[in-house]
C-alpha cells in the first residue's frame, strides 16, 4: 500500500464540474488501496479576485489581513472537494493549514514552513479517509494565519509528502508533464519521462512556470519524488527525482529554458580597483533588486565595464541607482536595454561531456544570432541575446541537441 500526496491547482478545481471530476479521480485511486492526502489551490482566478477586493479598499493593506483574506480561497475548495468525495462514496475530511498545524514563521505573504504535525492526518488515513488540506497556508506560533507566497500550494504538497514520508508527491495540473521546452515555441517539444531536481530547479528559475521554485528546492532537500501530471487525461507525467547513477546514457541536454522578464544594464569606464564591483552591485542589492547574470571586463586602458541583468520591473529603479553610482565613481557611461532574453540549455549530462558550449554557440552562429553575455554553471549554459531572436534561438538549440520527438 502506498501513501501518495496529490496536488490539484486552480484550473483543476476551477468549477464544480472539475471538482467532481477530481473527486472521481481520487476515488478511483483510493479504491486501489492507496492512502491519499490531497493539497488544493483556490479555484482559478480566486486569489487574484481577493487581492483585487483588498486593493479597492487600501493601496497597501496590512499583510496580516491580506493572509486572512487570501487564505479563504483554498478553504472553499477543500470543503467542496470533500463534499464531492463523500458524494462519490469516499469518506473524506478537510483541514485548513492551521488546523493540521502547518507551523510557519511570521513572514506574512512569504512564510516558510517550520514543522508539520502529522498526527491527525495519519489517524484519518488509518481510518480509511482521504485527507484534504488547504494549500498555500499555515499558521505561526501565535496562531495567526500565514501564506507561503503565490503558487505556494505546490510547496504545501511537497512539505506534506516529506512530513508524512509519502512514496510520491503527484502534482496534477493543466499540462501532462515537463517538456524539453515550451511547446508553444517548439511544437515538437517532447514530454520528459524523468528529470532531476537540479535540472527542474534550473528550468523553473529560468522561467518554466510549472512548479513553484521553492517546492522543487524542498523536494530536493527531503528527496521527495515529485511527479507532474495532467488532471484531465491519464498518463505517466514526468518524474522529478535524484540523479540516477545507473542511467548509462544520460542525455547531455535535457531541456531549453528561456526567460523574457529581464533587462540588461551596463556601466562603462569605471576604475579597475578592489571594491568597485561591490560599490556598483552592493548598492543595487541593498535596494532589494535581485541581480541575475553578472559579467565584468577590463579594457586595455585598465578601465572596467560591468554588465548585469535585473527583472524588467526593476529596470527604472536600477537605472536611476546606477546613474548615481556612475556619478560617484566618475564612470564614462551607463546604458540599459530591455529588449533582451535569456536562453539556457540545461542538463546533468553536461558534467561529463565536453564540447557542449561549442555546439550551442555553433547553432546560434548558424542563425546569425549575436551572443551578448554568457554564463555557465555545472549543468547549465546561459546566453543573453536580442529579444527578437528568441523563438529562432530556442528552435535551433532544440534541434541542435536532438530534443525533438
Ligand atoms: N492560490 C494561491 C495562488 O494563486 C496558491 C496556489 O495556487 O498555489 O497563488
Ligand atoms: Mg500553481
Amino acid at each position: 500500500m502506498s501513501l501518495i500526496v496529490h496536488k490539484y491547482g486552480g484550473t483543476s478545481v476551477g468549477s464544480v464540474e472539475r471538482i467532481k471530476a477530481v473527486a472521481e479521480k481520487i476515488a478511483s485511486k483510493h479504491r486501489t488501496g492507496d492512502k491519499i492526502v490531497v493539497a488544493v489551490s483556490a479555484m482559478s482566478g480566486e486569489t487574484n479576485r481577493l487581492i483585487g477586493l483588498a486593493k479597492d479598499i487600501q493601496e497597501e493593506p496590512s499583510l496580516r489581513e491580506m493572509d486572512v483574506l487570501v487564505s479563504t480561497g483554498e478553504q472553499v475548495t477543500i470543503a467542496l472537494l470533500c463534499m464531492a468525495l463523500e458524494a462519490a462514496g469516499i469518506s473524506a475530511r478537510s483541514y485548513t493549514g492551521g488546523q493540521v498545524r502547518i507551523l510557519t514563521d511570521e513572514a506574512h505573504g512569504k512564510a516558510r514552513i517550520k514543522e508539520i504535525d502529522s498526527h491527525r492526518i495519519h489517524a484519518d488515513l488509518d481510518a480509511g479517509r482521504v485527507v484534504v488540506v488547504a494549500g498555500f497556508q499555515g499558521a505561526d506560533d501565535a496562531g495567526n494565519i500565514t501564506t507561503l507566497g503565490r503558487g505556494g500550494s505546490d510547496t504545501t504538497a511537497v512539505a506534506l509528502a516529506a512530513a508524512l514520508k509519502a512514496d510520491e508527491c503527484q502534482i496534477y495540473t493543466d499540462v501532462d508533464g515537463v517538456y524539453t521546452t515550451d511547446p508553444r515555441v517548439v511544437p515538437d517539444a517532447r514530454r520528459l519521462d524523468k528529470i532531476t531536481f537540479e535540472e527542474m530547479l534550473e528550468m523553473a528559475s529560468q522561467g518554466s512556470k510549472i512548479l513553484q521554485i521553492r517546492s522543487v528546492e524542498f523536494a530536493g532537500k527531503y528527496n521527495v519524488p515529485l511527479r507532474v501530471m495532467s488532471s484531465f487525461e491519464d498518463g505517466p507525467g514526468t518524474l522529478i527525482s535524484l540523479e540516477d547513477d545507473d542511467q548509462m546514457e544520460k542525455p547531455v541536454v535535457s531541456g531549453i529554458a528561456f526567460n523574457r522578464d529581464e533587462a540588461k544594464l551596463t556601466i562603462r569606464g569605471i576604475p579597475d580597483q578592489p571594491g568597485v564591483a561591490y560599490k556598483v552591485l552592493g548598492a543595487i542589492s541593498e535596494a532589494n533588486i535581485e541581480i541575475d547574470v553578472i559579467v565584468q571586463n577590463v579594457a586595455k586602458d585598465n578601465s572596467a565595464t560591468i554588465t548585469f541583468t535585473v527583472h524588467r520591473n526593476d529596470l527604472v529603479r536600477a537605472s536611476a541607482l546606477l546613474e548615481q553610482i556612475a556619478a560617484d565613481l566618475g564612470a564614462e557611461e551607463v546604458s540599459s536595454d530591455d529588449q533582451i532574453v535569456k536562453v539556457s540549455i540545461v542538463g546533468v549530462g553536461m558534467r561529463s561531456h565536453a564540447g557542449v558550449a561549442a555546439t550551442m554557440f555553433e547553432a546560434l552562429a548558424a542563425e546569425g544570432i549575436n551572443i551578448q553575455l554568457i554564463t555557465t554553471s555545472e549543468i547549465k549554459i546561459t546566453v543573453v541575446i536580442e529579444e527578437r531572436y528568441l523563438e529562432l534561438a530556442v528552435r535551433s538549440l532544440h534541434s541542435a541537441f536532438g530534443l525533438e520527438q
